[in-house]
């Protein structure tokens, strides 16, 4: 599903330049659930932004979905990501004065899907997230917890082939945070291709493979026997 070879990153600030990531290497089957780990500034988001086709790596090749990605202008670059990924973010990027059903609608709607289709799939997804109920609501009236949740229901709502996130739990309590995952899991469970990004070692082994970046390389990539989340252990 995603091959990368050989990716290197700079970035540059005047005369300084700054080699985030040194030539990675791996590849991510469909189906799988894989974590990012590595201290802060260690490059996970730089690989993540990549990933999702936000910017572009400096050197090697990047393939999604057996599409090369490269050169790509910023309206192929949009169609792709729509096509191929759901992106789900530490602080939610949910839009504030849409309620919970308009913004996960919201990637339909660029995909010209009709209205009505829109809401019955946004509705479906909300469902699907446990938050039927919570439809009508806008974003400040969720929980942390909830507008994650919403924020995944968007993120599946164009079915995308795979969801990238970046610190999904960041800003969520450690309960909240194991409920979050234990959601995450179930949609890996459907077969959905999954990679989080986290510095946090629980939440990497709740993911079947945690692949540890230090210093610009991949040090470490591993299957783990993946930590069932058990809500009710922590209620
Ligand atoms: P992580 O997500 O692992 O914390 P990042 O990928 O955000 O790490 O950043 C890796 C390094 O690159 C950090 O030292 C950060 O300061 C630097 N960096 C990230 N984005 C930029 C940018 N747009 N311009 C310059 N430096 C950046
Ligand atoms: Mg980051």
């Amino acid at each position: 599903m995603i091959e990368i070879k050989n990716l290197h990153k700079s970035y540059h600030m005047g005369k300084n330049s700054l080699h985030v990531l040194k030539g990675l290497n791996f590849s991510v089957a469909e189906g799988e659930m894989v974590s990012i780990m590595g201290s802060s500034g260690s490059g996970k988001s730089t690989l993540l932004n990549i990933l999702g086709i936000l910017d572009e790596a400096d050197e090697g090749t990047y393939t999604l979905d057996g599409t090369l990605i490269k050169n790509l202008n910023e309206k192929v670059a949009a169609r792709y990501r729509n096509k191929f990924l759901g992106f789900i973010f530490q602080s939610f990027n949910l839009i504030n004065y849409k309620s919970a059903l308009d913004n996960v609608s919201m990637p339909l709607y660029y995909q010209g899907v009709k209205r009505n289709i829109r809401n019955e799939k946004a509705m479906h997804y909300l469902e699907k997230v446990g938050l039927a109920d919570w439809a009508s609501h806008l974003p400040n009236e969720l929980s942390g917890g909830q507008k994650q949740r919403v924020a995944i229901a968007r993120a599946l709502a164009s079915d995308p082939k795979v969801l990238l996130a970046d610190e999904p739990t960041g800003a969520l309590d450690t309960k909240t945070s194991y409920e979050v995952m234990e959601l995450i899991q179930g949609i890996n469970d459907e077969g959905k291709t999954i990679l989080i990004v986290t510095h946090e070692e629980d939440i990497a082994h709740m993911t079947k493979r945690i692949v540890n970046l230090k210093d610009g390389l991949i040090i470490d990539d591993s299957l783990v026997n993946q930590v069932r989340a058990k809500t009710e252990a922590y209620v």
